[in-house]
């Protein structure tokens, strides 16, 4: 899909408007809470003594992704196998199951064949590996990082958050589904990958390339995000559940100046190394500018109206803003999110210095300096844009620009008023109530389920971790020290797949 139909597409859908957006004034759109009522909430019931069992085992193989990718644990990652299949017989019994990636064959899709295979499938995604833990951090960890531990009504370690909880809620619902001689209306795949944390390019990637060619269309795709917690919405202390429905895209260009080195005793007029950081101090200051994406416009259509009342005619003028032009409200908008760096995020592809060598020894010039640049790309802003961009900011035509990454770009925008979302919504509601916000979100990381909603086959990827945390500070506990999991928050995280695979049935 070319830039303009996207961006055409999403207005229109925001709008539920054709091409009349603009015949309707801003003022005259409706901004009453989007809010979903009358659903109720329902319990399931699971086996919540052995399912933590099983997760704290899980916790126990160190399946790391090091950023040194030659630095991996093949041991760890085919035991871990090994104890799913222990652990789930009748999944391992019912759903065919594939090793797949490239070159290293670790992440794993399963197919659970539905009755109906005209449907197009919907796909439910977590990731095996975890972030290694900091050596200076060990000693502020309550417990073994791997060890597993269940104590004082917590499951503890490393990936008990991010992400094997999610792997384990959808197995252990599955498992508990396929007991009582359920089989999916539609086939469910999961894709399970293996290098999440360092992008998903062995992994979901390829899981992606397969999948795309065994089927023309994918219904809904669930993977990791944000957990619900009260107050992680700015401007609003109740609880949230913010539903991921687009992610920025990744480019790491390497810049480089290649020339003569010499002798310290007598330098040349300029150094490589004052060439390069004149360099990437203009790429710094070449900032991308400001823009209000779509994903953004749906978060404040949804969120605007539970806002404070006085700031609502910005959010209104946000949610129904036009693509091509910026009232003066939105410009406000705007000046307040860019005070903060998070929010900041959201507007622009964000430009980030990230490594810097040169030199050996302290009396030789280096022949040679090198920088990386870490760009998080919105819609558009494709790697070639950003190259161009570059180039032009440094204007020197010694200096060399390479893309070193995987690249991906943005994705596309989940459709936040599609039947996908709104059983999403009723799912949440059934598990944690209706004392809380449900809203749209455009997520300014990304996980292995980008590699699904670039691509046009499967551009409806929500993502949400469904798992309610106490506060903020739990929330730390994602790559950080202490990682942990409440065990009967774990259990409403396995009913929320349960009941998800119920409500599935209907989508
Ligand atoms: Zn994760």
């Amino acid at each position: 899909m070319t830039k303009q139909t996207k961006l055409f597409k999403g207005i229109a859908s925001a709008l539920a408007l054709t091409a009349s957006v603009s015949a309707w004034a801003v003022e005259d759109q409706d901004f009453s809470s989007m809010q979903m009522q009358g659903v109720e909430q329902v319990e399931v019931k699971v086996d919540l003594e052995g399912a933590a069992q099983r997760l704290s085992q899980a916790v126990q193989f160190p399946t790391i992704s090091n950023q040194d990718r030659s630095d991996f644990d093949e041991e760890a990652f085919n035991n871990y196998h090994d104890f799913l299949v222990e652990s789930y017989p009748l999944v391992h019994k019912t759903l065919k199951r594939e090793l797949v990636g490239d070159p290293r064959p670790f992440s794993l899709i399963y197919t659970w064949e539905g009755k109906d295979p005209s449907l197009p499938p919907a796909v439910f995604m977590a990731h095996q590996d975890v972030v290694p833990i900091a050596e200076e951090s060990r000693d502020q960890w309550e417990v073994e990082p791997f060890s597993g531990e269940i104590k004082d009504g917590y499951i503890w370690g490393r990936g008990s958050l991010d992400d094997k909880n999610q792997i384990h809620a959808i197995l252990e619902a599955t498992e508990m589904k396929i007991k009582e001689g359920f089989q999916p209306e539609r086939t469910i795949l999961f894709v399970f990958g293996h290098d999440e944390e360092v992008g998903g390019p062995e992994g979901a990637k390829h899981a992606a390339d397969i999948i795309e060619q065994r089927y023309d269309k994918i219904a809904f795709v669930i993977d990791e995000s944000a957990p619900l917690i009260p107050g992680v919405f700015p401007g609003i202390r109740d609880n949230t559940a913010l539903i991921g429905i687009a992610q920025k895209g990744y480019v790491s260009l390497e810049i480089a100046i290649n020339g003569i080195g010499g002798h310290s005793s007598q330098p040349a007029g300029e150094s490589n190394i004052v060439a390069l950081a004149k360099a990437v101090e203009k790429v710094e200051a070449a900032q991308f500018p400001y823009k209000i994406h779509d994903a953004v416009r749906y978060q404040y259509r949804f969120m605007g109206p539970e806002l404070p009342e006085d700031q609502q005619p910005m959010y209104k003028a946000v949610a129904y803003g036009e693509n091509d032009s910026i009232s003066d409200l939105e410009q406000k908008f705007i000046d307040v999110m860019s005070q903060n760096q998070v929010t900041r995020a959201m507007l622009h592809t964000t430009t980030a210095v990230t490594m810097f060598n040169a030199g050996i020894k302290d009396n030789v010039l280096p022949p040679a300096a090198t920088a990386v640049v870490n760009f998080r790309p919105m819609p558009g802003d494709t790697p070639e844009v950003i190259i161009e961009h570059v180039k032009k900011a440094i204007g020197d035509e010694r200096i060399t620009v390479r893309d070193i990454s995987a690249s991906t770009p943005a994705t596309n925008v989940a459709d936040p008023n599609g039947e996908g979302y709104k059983m999403l919504e009723k799912t949440i509601r059934q598990t944690w109530g209706n004392d809380l916000i449900v809203s749209p979100f455009f997520v300014i990381g990304g996980s292995d389920s980008k590699h699904f909603q670039a691509r046009d086959f499967a551009p409806d990827v929500y993502t949400i971790t469904a798992l309610q945390l106490e506060n903020v500070k739990e929330f730390e506990g994602f790559h950080g020290v202490n990682e942990r999991i409440l065990v009967d928050e774990y259990g409403r995280s396995i009913g929320f797949f349960y009941k998800l695979m119920d409500n599935l049935e209907n989508l």
